[in-house]
């Protein structure tokens, strides 16, 4: 493999030390905080290059990507239309399902994401709460 910038090696240590789906702009307030000078076209180019290398992995939401570390294997993602919040999932039922219907479609199926949205406890709770004030 080629030997990466400092500044993609700065963003993927970032992404590999830790669990989040991070979006390019908290990523380079994140890496500017530790005393990394990465302007956001550097962040977004560097992410590019890390996904095309398979050392990231990316899920698309309506406005922007999310880059997350390539090594957790495959897993789906729940997201909170309201807090943003994401959670991880993965159903050996659902896999298989999808597995079929592209078999049976005769579609050779690289990959897939599956990306369910809704508003998670937490948000459902507090609007709950404010709705009985
Ligand atoms: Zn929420
Ligand atoms: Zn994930």
């Amino acid at each position: 493999m080629k030997r990466l910038t400092i500044q993609r090696q700065a963003i993927l240590d970032l992404i590999n030390r830790s669990n989040q789906h991070w979006d390019a702009e908290e990523l380079a307030r994140c890496l500017n905080k530790n005393g990394h000078q990465l302007g956001i076209a550097t962040v977004y180019r560097g992410l590019g290059a890390l996904e095309n290398s398979g050392l990231i992995q990316s899920i698309q939401l309506a406005d922007k990507k999310r880059y997350e570390r390539a090594d957790k294997g495959h897993h789906d993602h729940l997201i909170c239309t309201n807090c943003g919040d994401i959670e991880e999932f993965c159903d050996d039922k659902i896999e298989q399902r999808q597995q079929q219907v592209a078999q049976d479609l005769s579609f050779h199926m690289t990959g897939h994401q599956l990306l369910m949205f809704g508003i998670c406890q937490r948000c459902f709770n507090q609007s709950a709460g404010s709705e009985a004030l």
